[in-house]
């Protein structure tokens, strides 16, 4: 581990103008513009210009002094982030060992990628959605490839770290501003941050590591799912590249329609015809519910549009606690045609409660005539 003072060739406790003078000597002496061609200098230069931006700073090097080689710097370390910062700088001369490197800043080759999230739609009955199911879904995804075993290099062979990083997966490029060195850090472009290159590719993948395939997945689709809702699959998506992990897969779901029940959140609404004497004089119904029939007690003058709520007959919620109802709407048939007999009854009712109702008109007398030919 090299120690900032001993490249700056001074004490531990020189002064800060001890520091300056120091560094400006020796930087004469290896500035880049002074030796041309000289790699050696070069670096040398750099080191000490890194050396002297946190020994020059009275609260850097207070630090440094405390944490000394030992890794002092957290996330919240003010001055190793952003472009050009002091971790940029202690990168290019302290490489992977980089003892300030804490943080959120990426360290080593990024691996292999991971793989695509993947969506694909699944059509339900409505009856499986609402107790649940399995259905097969077919997807088009990436798989791993079994001949090379997801490396990418032809079997017999491995991959090779990548001369262009030496395997770290970062590239560091040197700009000289008017502020002095910048030194940035980007992701090599010969192996796409991975660190590692294929020389002789997998000739089933080409080099990828994974194929592309169809695949049918069975879902598991919980009781009470709706239209509209997203099952998440963790790792059934696409594999990544050279042994990279799995996306996810997202199964959408639409629900067809019922021709007697309709959701509304976890009820189920139906609407159920009743005769008119029925909703005069009360009935009882054979109700076809989604768990069978059940009796329904229409209670006398039952009105139009009465809702009646069968508990725990409805949707099961999807955290598996409990159900929603069965709510039954009323409609009442009001009979548009009557035989004579009916139409004979009802005035005879209208009558006797005292109902102004239209009379008989000529077209009623016919009818009747045309019923005593038949
Ligand atoms: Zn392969
Ligand atoms: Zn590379």
């Amino acid at each position: 581990m090299t120690d900032l003072y001993e490249l700056l060739e001074v004490e531990r406790d020189a002064s800060a103008d001890e520091i300056k003078k120091s560094y400006r000597r020796i930087a004469r002496d290896c500035h880049p513009d002074a030796n041309p061609d000289n790699p050696e200098a070069e670096s040398r230069f750099k080191e000490i210009s890194a050396a002297y931006e946190v020994l020059s700073d009275p609260a850097k090097r207070e630090r440094y002094d405390r944490f000394g080689s030992t890794n002092g710097f957290d996330m919240s370390d003010p001055f190793g982030s952003g472009a050009g910062g002091l971790g940029d700088l202690f990168d290019s001369f302290f490489g992977m060992n980089n003892p300030f490197g804490g943080g959120g800043r990426q360290r080593g080759p990024s691996g292999p990628p991971r793989g695509e999230d993947l969506d694909t739609q699944a059509v339900l009955e409505f009856t499986d959605a609402v107790f649940g199911c399995q259905c097969d879904v077919d997807v088009r995804t990436a798989v791993r490839c079994d001949d090379c075993e997801s490396t990418g290099a032809r079997s017999g062979s491995a991959p090779e770290t990548c001369p262009q990083c030496q395997g770290s997966g970062h590239v560091r490029t040197v700009a000289q501003t008017v502020l002095g060195q910048i030194v940035r850090s980007g992701t090599c472009s010969a192996c796409g941050g991975q660190g590692q290159i294929i020389a002789d590719p997998c000739p089933t993948c080409s080099g990828a590591g994974r194929l592309i395939e169809e695949r049918t997945y069975t879902v598991d689709v919980p009781a009470g799912v709706d239209d509209g809702s997203t099952l998440k699959l963790a790792g059934r998506g696409a594999v990544g590249g050279r042994g990279g992990p799995a996306g996810d897969l997202y199964v959408r779901l639409r629900v067809k329609p019922h021709k007697v029940f309709e959701r509304r959140k976890d009820d189920l609404v139906r609407e159920l015809r009743i005769e008119l004497t029925q909703a005069v004089l009360g009935t009882t119904i054979e109700l076809e519910t989604l768990d069978g029939t059940e009796e329904l007690k229409i209670p006398r003058g039952t009105e139009h549009g009465k809702v009646f709520r069968l508990k725990g007959k409805g949707v099961p919620h999807l955290d598996g606690r409990g159900r929603g109802d069965l709510l039954t709407v009323i409609g009442i048939d009001i009979p548009s045609k009557l035989e004579f007999e009916e139409e004979d009854l009802l005035r005879r009712l209208a009558e006797v409660r005292g109902d102004k109702v239209t009379p008989v008109d000529e077209g009623f007398f016919s009818r009747v005539k045309t019923a005593f030919k038949n």
